[in-house]
C-alpha cells in the first residue's frame, strides 16, 4: 500500500473558498514548490499522511496553505 496525494496526481481537485472575499481558490501547487533558496525561514516538514498546498483566491489573491488528506492506493 502507499499513500499519494490526490491533488498531486490529478485524481481529485479541490477547490475551496476563499475565508476574505468567498471567491474560488484553485491549487497553485505544494508549498515546497514555492520555498526557493530565501524560503528556509520556516521548513515545511513532509508528512506521510497529509501533502501540503498553497491555494490562492482567484478573485482577491489572498493566499493560503492547506493540508491535503493523502489516499491510500
Ligand atoms: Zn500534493
Ligand atoms: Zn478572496
Amino acid at each position: 500500500m502507499e499513500k499519494i496525494c490526490p491533488i498531486c496526481n490529478k485524481i481529485e481537485e479541490k477547490n475551496i473558498c476563499c475565508p476574505k472575499c468567498e471567491g474560488i481558490m484553485v491549487d497553485k501547487g505544494r508549498v515546497q514548490e514555492y520555498m526557493g533558496p530565501y524560503g528556509a525561514e520556516m521548513p515545511i516538514k513532509d508528512s506521510e499522511d497529509y501533502c501540503l498546498h498553497l491555494y490562492c483566491c482567484t478573485k482577491c489573491a489572498f493566499m493560503k496553505r492547506v493540508y491535503i488528506n493523502k489516499i491510500v492506493i
